[in-house]
């Protein structure tokens, strides 16, 4: 595998070099799985809905990952699962004797599908029992979790990876790659709606409808795939964002969050990028980049599938024909090679904390009624993930 090489060469990658780059990656990728017992075990910490649909289904597809170990509160669940996936009884763990992993070599890395605000507590006793964590986004509720979770990272000298899927999933990564190669010209102005409705009776949605489990609601959930994406399409950070809330507090969904919430940014070249999520909205995870010569367009952009990339040039729509993958084991692979030294860490802790404080910055305008709040702290990107994924590993 041409490891140095296309790590170099993404490094220096130019608009120039990226129809070369796109040639070089076809031979790089090696998509042969690991025999079983060479694969990196995984952890996965709360047995809902993500975890049941989609964690557990793309661990049975991955290369480099496989299940080791289940953790959950509902111990017939808990049996039920690890039965079905073949795990021995002892790879059963409960949250009160989550900390016994420590001495299980089974487990490299664990997986938190928690709710959010139990993120930061589950991340931080992985990792001071000396596990690598991949966490799911929204990192955690708050900026000083995230910051106790990348120091106890540090700490630890173990790796800390969020879970953002889109940052290894072959569309967006093309998007990425055709506006840093001046396929649209230079971006003027990028759109981004996340949304869905909320319901209630899901138990999954009840907690995600109450502030102190889920943090800002639809923007945390939702918004944060907007936020994450206004930032990697256009391979900067906002230096100012300006935000509005509207909420109809008849509605019991909304009695601790918000429903409505749109916000502006302003990206150093110039670009604005008008962004907004609710748990009001028909479901949409869409995003648009209207550039000088051309647009692109992603509806839907970050569905678990079925995503629709078109390049746009006035009413001349061209799909991009680009094959779908289980976005889940790709992501878990990723995680699974940067463990086994393979491959950079393209969407660590810090990128959890840029979302968090950019949400933050959201939230602040709104309480100060669509104020300008700066947000130019110098965050940088270490990884540009059009640069690696899909090329390195
Ligand atoms: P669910 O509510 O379906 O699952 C969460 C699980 O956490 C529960 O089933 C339960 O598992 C465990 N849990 C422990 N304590 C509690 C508690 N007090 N209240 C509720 N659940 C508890 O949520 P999701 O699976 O939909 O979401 C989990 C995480 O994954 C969230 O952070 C969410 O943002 C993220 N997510 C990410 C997606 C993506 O595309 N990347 C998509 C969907 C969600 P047990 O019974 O086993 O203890």
């Amino acid at each position: 595998m041409p490891k140095e090489i296309s790590r170099r060469a993404l490094i220096e990658m130019s608009v120039a070099g990226a129809a070369a780059l796109a040639a070089a990656e076809a031979k790089a990728v090696d998509r042969s799985a690991l025999p079983n017992d060479q694969k990196i075990g995984f952890a996965v910490v709360g047995l809902g809905k993500l975890s049941q649909g989609q964690i557990i289904p793309g661990l049975r597809k991955a290369r480099s990952a496989k299940l080791a170990a289940v953790v959950s509160g509902h111990p017939d669940k808990a049996k039920r699962i690890a039965a079905a996936e073949g795990l021995p009884a002892d790879a059963i763990y409960s949250y009160e004797d989550y900390d016994r992993i420590a001495k299980d070599p089974r487990i490299q890395i664990v997986y938190i599908v928690l709710p959010n605000s139990m993120h930061a507590e589950y991340t931080i006793r992985a990792l001071k029992a000396g596990k690598h964590v991949l966490c799911e986004k929204p990192m955690a509720t708050n900026i000083t979790d995230c910051e106790a979770m990348i120091a106890a990272a540090k700490a630890a000298n173990r790796k800390l990876m969020i879970a953002y899927r889109c940052h290894y999933e072959p569309k967006n990564l093309e998007a990425m790659r055709r506006i840093r190669a001046g396929a649209i010209g230079k971006p003027r102005l990028i759109v981004t709606d996340m949304g869905r409705q909320a319901d209630p009776s899901d138990p999954s949605d009840a907690w995600r409808l109450d502030r102190k489990m889920a943090g800002d609601g639809a923007l945390g959930d939702m918004g944060v795939y907007g936020v994450s994406a206004s930032r990697y399409l256009l391979n900067e950070e906002p230096v100012e964002v300006r935000a509005w809330a509207d909420t109809e507090k008849k509605d019991p969904r909304f009695a601790t969050t918000d429903d409505l919430i749109a916000w502006q940014f302003r990206f150093p070249s110039g670009a604005i990028c008008n962004g907004s999520t609710s748990y009001n909205y028909n479901a949409t995870m869409a995003f648009e980049v209207w550039g000088e010569k051309a647009r692109l367009r992603a509806d839907p952009g970050c569905f678990y599938g079925g995503n629709r990339f078109a390049m746009v040039d006035g009413s001349r729509f061209t799909e991009l024909d680009i094959a779908e993958i289980d976005q889940f084991a790709r992501e878990m692979d990723w995680m699974a090679d940067a463990v086994r030294g393979k491959a950079p860490l393209v969407s660590p802790g810090e990128e959890g904390l840029q979302d968090m404080r950019l949400m933050k910055a959201i939230t602040d305008s709104l309480a100060r009624g669509g104020a300008p709040i700066r947000t130019d702290w110098g965050y940088k990107r270490a990884v540009d993930p059009a640069a690696v994924v899909d090329i390195v590993a």
